[in-house]
């Protein structure tokens, strides 16, 4: 049998720390959140390798350190109401659940919104709320967000997200073109938008009206 929650201490040391994760909150969360209970069974074995892997609907749950670093990257300090585009698992949620006051997340694949439900009900992450949507459009009946967190890759920040962000918000989302993008951190200022450029990474692409077309 696997002994899960000592593969998790494990992969918080050896995957995150070395790399310089440091948010004592944040390397807590990743050692609290079960990662292979948003798997299919089948996959679960390697639930805390340092890769991404495949949830179905050719779409993947991202790879740990991925994970850790656009969630540090966001600043959190439990107060705040999170925006996240593309549920998938659900596993970026129940992250950010653990550190922020309200997660609201939007997947367009609706299998995929119904078995991270399902999977986020049995761990009992209430203060998660899905939408099954086009998350390019954000979310706006409940705007404005503390934080927003785009976990599929764009070919420009879109817009209507910006509008979406409350000024003093982050938002981490993977720019650039359909197979690789660069990790973009962006702040709203009073003075305007401030943008960052972190690590280079491949996401799936963000599909939809302000993202790539299908
Ligand atoms: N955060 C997820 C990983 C997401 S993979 C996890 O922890 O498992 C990216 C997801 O974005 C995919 O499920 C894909 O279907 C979804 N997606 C792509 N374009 C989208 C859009 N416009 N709106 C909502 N979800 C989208």
């Amino acid at each position: 049998m696997f002994n899960f929650e000592a593969e998790r201490r494990r992969m918080v040391e050896v995957q995150l720390v070395t790399r310089g994760i440091h948010d004592p909150r944040v390397l807590n969360a990743m050692r609290n959140v079960p990662r292979h209970e948003f798997m299919p069974e089948a996959i679960r074995g390697t639930a805390y390798g340092d890769h991404a892997l495949p949830i179905g609907e050719s779409q993947t749950i991202s790879q740990p350190y991925m994970v850790a670093l656009m969630t540090e990257l966001l600043e959190l300090t439990g107060s705040e109401r999170v925006l996240e585009i593309g549920t998938g698992s659900g596993y970026q949620a129940a992250v950010l659940a653990e550190l922020c006051a309200k997660v609201y997340t939007v997947e367009r694949i609706k299998t995929l919104a119904a078995n991270a439900r399902a999977a986020l009900d049995r761990l009992g992450y209430q203060r998660v709320a899905i939408k099954t949507f086009d998350g390019t459009y954000g979310w706006k009946d409940m705007a404005p967000f503390d934080a927003i967190l785009v976990a599929a890759g764009a070919p420009e920040i879109p817009e209507s997200l910006v509008a979406q962000l409350r000024e003093g918000g982050r938002m981490v989302i993977p720019v650039g073109e359909r197979f690789s993008q660069q990790l973009v951190k962006l702040v709203k200022t009073p003075e305007g938008v401030v943008t960052d450029k972190s690590i280079p990474c491949v996401f799936v692409p963000l599909i939809g009206n302000h993202g790539w077309k299908e």
